[in-house]
């Protein structure tokens, strides 16, 4: 039996997974805040007390996520990218593309059959079409992020957000609300402005069947719907896709307490 370890530190979440034999979860564990925070070494501590292990425990340790670089907890590191289709496909082995929405970037990866990453696109140069802008607006609607589906689905007539930058887009959101907007309708409007935002990266690589999602944005059952009708596909969703850059991590570790042997 081994045991590993997978650390996804991201932009603004920081994750830790710990694995028997690259095959089940013992424990999970996710704070808010990345690298620099005490997040990383706090969700580390809160993975080995749920799983009740010590570090000596674990064979492998692997980084993963924005912040992996400066982090000084683990045995190597693999990108992002790689994690995500390795924990992907874990959860659904017939996935071939991945939309992940993070807190600051959002990508679409193509996979293989065994869970490698193939090819990727990522939009990581603007707020509009990630979890910043969704984080931006709950703000300003004073909404938690996690109720924004919950207003999205009670909406009648969602107002159509036309600014595709997050600070032109929170003026309008603002003015939409002193013109009486509801704010269901306002934050389905919101969701969908990040759903066509991705589908329209996504559509510039050729989307194969099963496509599911990951990121903590996955949960956002509002951008899921909305993502599903921008792409014409059904989009497979598991209550870990902000989990799956750490199950990759931790399976990778496995990968390689395997070839050790
Ligand atoms: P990163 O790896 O870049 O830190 P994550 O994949 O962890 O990003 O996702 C963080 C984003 O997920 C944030 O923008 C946050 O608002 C969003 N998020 C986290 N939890 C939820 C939730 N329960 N419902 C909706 N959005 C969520």
């Amino acid at each position: 039996m081994a045991l590993t370890m997978g650390i996804d530190i991201g932009s603004t979440t920081s994750k830790c997974i710990i694995m028997q034999d690259g095959e089940t979860i013992l424990a999970s564990a996710l704070k808010v805040g990345g690298i620099g925070t005490p997040s990383p070494d706090a969700v580390v501590a809160e993975a080995l007390i749920k799983a009740d292990l010590s570090k000596e425990d674990i064979a492998c340790t692997v980084l993963t996520g924005y912040g992996r670089n400066r982090y000084e907890g683990g045995d190597c590191e693999l990108s992002e990218l790689s994690c995500h289709a390795l924990g992907a496909h874990h959860i659904f082995p017939d996935v071939r593309t991945i939309i992940d929405i993070g807190g600051q970037d959002a990508k679409v990866i193509s996979l293989n059959s065994k869970g490698k990453m193939q090819n990727f696109l990522m939009n990581d140069k603007c707020a509009a079409g990630t979890g910043r802008f969704l984080d931006v607006m709950a703000t300003v609607l004073q909404i938690p992020v996690n109720e924004l589906a919950d207003y999205a689905a009670r909406a009648e007539n969602p107002v159509s957000i036309s600014s595709t930058c997050t600070v032109f887009a929170e003026s309008e959101v603002i003015s939409q609300l002193a013109n009486g907007a509801a704010m269901t309708d306002l934050v389905a409007g919101i969701c969908a402005s990040v759903a066509n935002r991705v589908a329209s990266l996504a559509k510039r690589l050729s989307l194969q069947n099963d496509v599911c999602m990951s990121g903590g944005v996955a949960q956002n059952a509002g951008v899921r719907l909305a993502l599903e009708k921008a792409i014409g596909m059904p989009i497979l969703f598991s209550p870990d896709a902000q989990y799956f850059g750490a199950i990759g991590a931790a399976i990778h570790g496995m990968n390689l307490c395997s070839k050790a042997e």
